[in-house]
């Protein structure tokens, strides 16, 4: 393995198509530029770097005699969210889960999604709907565990090393909130609120789940609605970006 260097050119296809030497260049400041030559080669540098390593040697598809109008289009990300807020009737404690907090594998069998031939039937896109944690920011959960976690996202130092930042941001979204109803909910759900996520922090979990991976018990009943939809390409938008201030309006409805 050949470390410290980014894959950059490939020389020009001969007659057969046959592509002889890669340029590497180290990914230092010198820049170095390196010849690699093989008999054969793997193009495998995830979907955005492969798509950029084509595009930029488009030499490649010369042969074909046409560029393959999907390159470089119709990337798709996850299409995710907490959608709307449930809130359940009855004694919360006889809801799905018993114990105070659990891994989101543990509650997969929980999730909703139609059968395969259903959707087939009905030629619908494959969607999945959960319970998730309520937003960690609103202290209306009145959930300590919760408060908890929102409040040591927001220590500075301590907030870094118990969570990378995109998990810390998913937890506290970015707000700084309603403190003293958090140290309340945490004061309230002693021990638990300091117990229930202890081992999720410090590793120690059975089978090593981490954050934020965790589903909490709400003593309020109260949940959000996860959704993780499929989504196809739109073929009908073309490849033209930045969109227009129309196109988007149409986008985004
Ligand atoms: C936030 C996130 C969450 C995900 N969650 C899931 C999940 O839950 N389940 C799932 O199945 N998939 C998930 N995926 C998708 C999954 O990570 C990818 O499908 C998978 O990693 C693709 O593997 P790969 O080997 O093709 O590319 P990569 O894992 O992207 O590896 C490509 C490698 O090539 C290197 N590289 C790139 N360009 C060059 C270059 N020019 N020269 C040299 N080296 C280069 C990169 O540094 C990288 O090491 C997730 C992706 C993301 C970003």
């Amino acid at each position: 393995m050949i470390a410290g260097y980014e894959a950059r050119d490939f020389t020009a296809p001969d007659a057969q198509g046959k592509v002889a030497a890669l340029y590497i260049r180290a990914t230092s400041e010198t820049g170095e530029l390196v010849v690699i030559k093989a008999a054969q080669f793997v193009l495998a540098a995830g979907t955005q770097e492969s798509t950029r390593i084509l595009l930029r040697n488009i030499k490649f598809l010369f042969g074909l005699g046409f560029t393959p109008p999907a390159l470089g289009r119709y990337y798709q990300g996850h299409l995710s969210g907490k959608i709307a807020s449930v809130r359940f009737k009855g004694n919360p404690k006889k809801r799905i889960m018993d114990s105070c907090a659990i891994p989101m594998a543990a509650i997969s069998g929980d999730r909703f999604q139609f059968t395969a031939p259903f959707l087939a039937a009905k030629n619908l896109l494959n969607t999945a709907i959960w319970l998730d944690n309520p937003l960690y920011y609103n202290p209306r959960h009145r959930s300590g565990a919760m408060s908890f976690m929102y409040l040591a996202m927001l220590v500075p130092i301590l907030g870094k090393k118990l969570a990378p930042p995109a998990i810390a941001y998913s937890i506290t979204s970015g707000k700084k909130t309603s403190i003293g109803s958090h140290l309340a909910n945490i004061l309230r759900g002693l021990p638990g609120s300091l117990l229930t996520l202890l081992p999720y922090f410090t590793g120690d979990t059975a089978s090593n789940e981490k954050l934020p991976g965790v589903f909490l018990y709400s003593p309020q009943n109260h949940y959000a609605l996860h959704f993780h939809a499929e989504q196809v390409p739109d073929t009908a938008t073309g490849w033209n970006w930045p969109p227009t201030a129309k196109r988007f309006k149409s986008v985004t409805g």
